[in-house]
Formats: structure tokens, sequence, C-alpha cells
């Protein structure tokens, strides 16, 4: 047998470890999420995740800067799940302004935010950063108390199919390969995984210019002073500008993210283009390259860089940062012609903040999360239906939360009435994620800007 060529592998007898109504294959942000909502509506849930903790990349990939949840006028438009996880977090296990100044536009208040990634466009915005391990904590610990059974270091590796439907997946783990059964099957893998092998269509084009298809391993540093470097970076502009300039010229591009805790700082970077997440060799050489370059970026640094003279590398994330790989053709596409003129879909199931404040918050149908043609399956999460501008903020953390409780709750009403996921009566469902604190348009109307959101009793 040489290279190129193929084996065939022998066929074996798979024992069926469980059988449930909703089966949730990927514990990222928009996996737990799913599971969690599901379970609360007494789904008997499985949760399956590759690795040893939840949270996917807004954990294990280090990616801990929640990205806006409130909207440009500082309403909370991502709730739910959102902020059932995040209430859970101490106090000091997270870094964001409180609620009073969320909308706010106060010179002062909007310079302090900035420099903490938590102001734009001149408006202080709910968008904290996290500490990892206590997020860790924290998906664990929802999941469980919602009753989720969890399976931890386990590989999904082909999904189960009766014809047209998805009916379970066979995983490996230490235990060998094993199956599990499931009315409903949610794919919350991130790459799509398992609608991918189930035969689904999907797209996987680009933006060249947008940094979505950009992969790299962030990093925390320990060490630093990130007070002193942020005065620095605000109160001696030219000076700041000039370092950068000059490490610009050896390859160093990112700038340092605060943490909760002022001597540990986050870089989401370096980022490398032209690789994809769906093929080994290139996962490998992301992982030498990213690892490589922060050495570089340590000693420019560490050498140049108020604050940083005594930085050490504290970790590199054990997940590779993924943006985007597999979009799901699903029976909706949300696009940014849609959303941009202000479209509320007959069958919302989730609202998000818009990318820039001359747009109305953005109405996600049920219709992006539901294949074109493959039964009892959904898909959350970045591998939603959209287009890549779109996928552009809908692939954020806070939209993969809503978007997981949606999918989840969706799942739950499909297995209680007995009907297929892609039938599901969408009255049902957002009556549900009101319940679950989620906030939805509560008018229809094409005319776009300023709808009232209302939070359902
Ligand atoms: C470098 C970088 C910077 C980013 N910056 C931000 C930011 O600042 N703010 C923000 O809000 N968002 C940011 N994002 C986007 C955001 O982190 C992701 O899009 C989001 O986490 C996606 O959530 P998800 O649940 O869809 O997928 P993921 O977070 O990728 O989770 C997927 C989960 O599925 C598991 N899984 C995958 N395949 C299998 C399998 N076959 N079997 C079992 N388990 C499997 C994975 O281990 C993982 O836990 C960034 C992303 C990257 C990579």
């Amino acid at each position: 047998m040489g290279i190129g060529e193929m084996i065939r592998e022998p066929e074996q007898d798979v024992p069926v470890l469980a059988r449930c109504d909703v089966l949730v294959v990927g514990g990222g942000p928009a996996g737990c999420a799913a599971a969690a909502s599901a379970a609360e509506l007494g789904a008997k849930t499985v949760l399956v995740e590759r690795y040893g903790y939840l949270g996917g990349m807004s954990t294990g990939g280090l990616v801990v800067w929640i990205d806006r949840m409130s909207d440009w006028s500082g309403r909370q438009v991502i709730s739910g799940f959102a902020s059932e996880l995040l209430d859970r977090l101490p106090r000091e296990a997270l870094l964001g302004p409180p609620r009073e100044v969320w909308g706010t536009r106060t010179p002062e208040l909007v310079g302090y935010w900035e420099d903490r990634a938590c102001a734009f466009n001149g408006v202080v915005t709910w968008s904290p950063t996290v500490d990892p391990e206590m997020l860790k904590l924290a998906y664990m610990e929802i999941v469980l108390a919602k009753g989720v059974r969890l399976l931890l270091h386990s590989w999904a590796a082909r999904p189960l199919q009766e014809g047209n439907s998805v009916c379970g997946v066979l995983f490996e783990s230490k235990s060998g390969r094993q199956a599990i059964l499931a009315s409903v099957v949610i794919d919350t893998t991130g790459d799509g995984d398992v609608f991918a092998l189930a035969g689904a269509a999907f797209e996987s084009d680009i933006v060249a210019e947008d940094i979505h298809h950009k992969m790299n391993v962030a990093f925390l540093w320990a060490g630093v002073d990130m007070e002193r470097y942020l005065s620095f970076r605000r109160l001696h502009a030219d000076e700041h500008d000039a370092v950068v300039a000059r490490g610009k010229q050896i390859g160093v591009v990112d700038r340092p993210h605060a943490m909760p805790c002022n001597d540990t700082c986050l870089f989401m970077g370096p980022r490398l283009a032209g690789y994809s997440c769906l093929d080994v060799e290139d996962l490998t050489e992301v992982e030498v390259e990213s690892r490589r370059r922060m050495m570089l970026m340590l000693d420019f640094y560490r050498r140049n860089m108020p604050g940083f003279e005594h930085a050490r590398v504290m970790l590199t994330a054990p997940q590779i940062g993924v943006r985007h790989s597999r979009r799901l053709m699903g029976t909706k596409k949300m696009t940014r012609e849609k959303w941009a003129a202000g479209t509320v879909h007959e069958d919302e199931v989730a609202v998000s903040p818009s990318p820039d404040p001359k747009y109305p918050n953005v109405s996600v149908p049920f219709g992006c999360l539901v294949p074109a043609t493959l039964d009892n399956l959904l898909a959350a999460g970045r591998n939603l239906s959209c287009d890549p501008v779109t996928h552009a903020f809908m692939r954020e953390i806070p939209q993969c939360w809503a978007m997981g409780q949606a999918a989840g709750v969706a799942a739950a009403v499909a297995v209680k009435s007995r009907m297929l996921v892609r039938n599901v009566d969408i009255s049902e469902v957002r009556s549900h994620l009101w319940k679950q604190g989620v906030f939805l348009h509560d008018e229809r109307s094409d005319v776009p800007g300023s709808r009232a959101l209302k939070r359902r009793p």
C-alpha cells in the first residue's frame, strides 16, 4: 500500500451507549446553550465534546472577549442563556462596564472603556472580557444543573442516518467506538462536521479582506502591567504609535487585550491567512507558526513597550483559533441585504446587535439553522446559514449563545410535539424563548429602526 491509495476499514458492531431526545455535538458556546435550553424544557439531552472542558473557542481558544450584547442605545439584546452564564461568574472574573453605563456617550467613560474593548463608535457597550477558567466552570455547572448528560473526551466521528434523517452519531473515545441515538441532533461543532458528513450542502466562500478566514493560536502573557501600558498608549499616543510602527517592520502587528487581572494580557493573533481548519497539515503548521511568532512578539514587547518589561508566556490556547469553515445551506440564509433593510423574519428566534449604528438590530430566522434537505438535524453557531459578510458578526460568541438556545428550544419542542424539527411551531418556540429570558422583536414590520423589544413574563 502506498501514499494516496485507499484501504477499506473492516466493518464492526458498535455498542449503543445512550438513546436520548436531543443530542448536541460540540460543547462550545452554541452547544452549551443548546444543551442547557433543551434540558430545561425536559428533553433528555446528551452533550458530546471532544475536549475535556466546555466552551470551545470562548474558553479553550482563549477568545475571552465576549463581543457586544447591547445595541447602540445600550439595550441588552442578547440575554437568556448569555445572562444566566455570565451571572455565574465571580465579579473578579469579569472586566466590563456596569449596566448603568451601557449606551453612554460621555467621552471620559467612552475613553476608559474603549481601552478595555467595551466602547465602539463612541458608545459604551456590554462586551466584557472574562477569565477562561471561571467560564469553563460556569458552562460545566450550568449544563449539569439543567440535567444534561455530559460526555467529554468524545470525538463525534460519523452521523447515523436512516434515509434522509439523522438519527444519532458514532463517536470515538478511550472507551472505543460507541453510538448515541437521538430524536433530534444539533450540530454545534463550529465546522459542521455532522451535517457535512451527513451530506448536507454547505458553503465556504470568504471575504478576502476580512479576518474571518484567518486562523491562529491565541495566548496569555503574565508579568505585565496593563494599567501602565494603557496609560502610555492613551497619554503618549505618538510614542506608542512609533513603537507599533517599528514592530510592524518585523511582523509584530497584534495589540494586547486587557484581562480582568492587571498583570495578565491576551493576544488573539497573530492571524494567519491561507490555511484551512479542515486540513490536518494546515492545522499543524498554524500551531507551529503561531508559537514561533509569539516568541518574536514577546521579545519585541519586552524590549520596547512600557508595561511589558517582565512579560512571560502564561498559556497558549489549548484549542486552535478557527473563525470560519463550513456554513450550512439552510432553508433560509441570513444576508446583508435583508438585515441592512431591517427585515424582521416571521420565524425569528434570536436578535443580534447590528454591526454598525447605522443599521437596526438584526433579526435571526429559524431557517438559518435548518438544513435545506436533511431531517432531524439543526446546526447552530458559527456554522449557520448566512453570507460571508453576515458571518463576520453572526459568528461572535453572544450570537452563538443565542442561536444555540434557539436550536435547543426548537429541538425540545419538536420532540414533545412529535413533529419534524423543521416543521416545529415557531410561536411555541418563541414563547419558550421568552420564558427563558430571550429578547425577540415584538411586532412585524419592514421599517428599519426602533422596534420595541419586549421581555415576556
Ligand atoms: C482568534 C479568534 C478571535 C475571535 N474573537 C472574538 C471576539 O473577540 N469576540 C467574540 O465574541 N467572538 C470572537 N471570535 C469568534 C468566536 O470565538 C467563535 O465564532 C465562537 O466561539 C463559535 O462558537 P461555536 O459554539 O459555534 O463553535 P466553537 O467555539 O468552535 O465550539 C465548537 C465545539 O465543538 C467541539 N467539536 C468540534 N468538532 C467536534 C467533534 N467532531 N466531536 C466533538 N466535539 C467537537 C469543539 O471542541 C468545540 O468545543 C473569535 C474567534 C477566533 C478564532
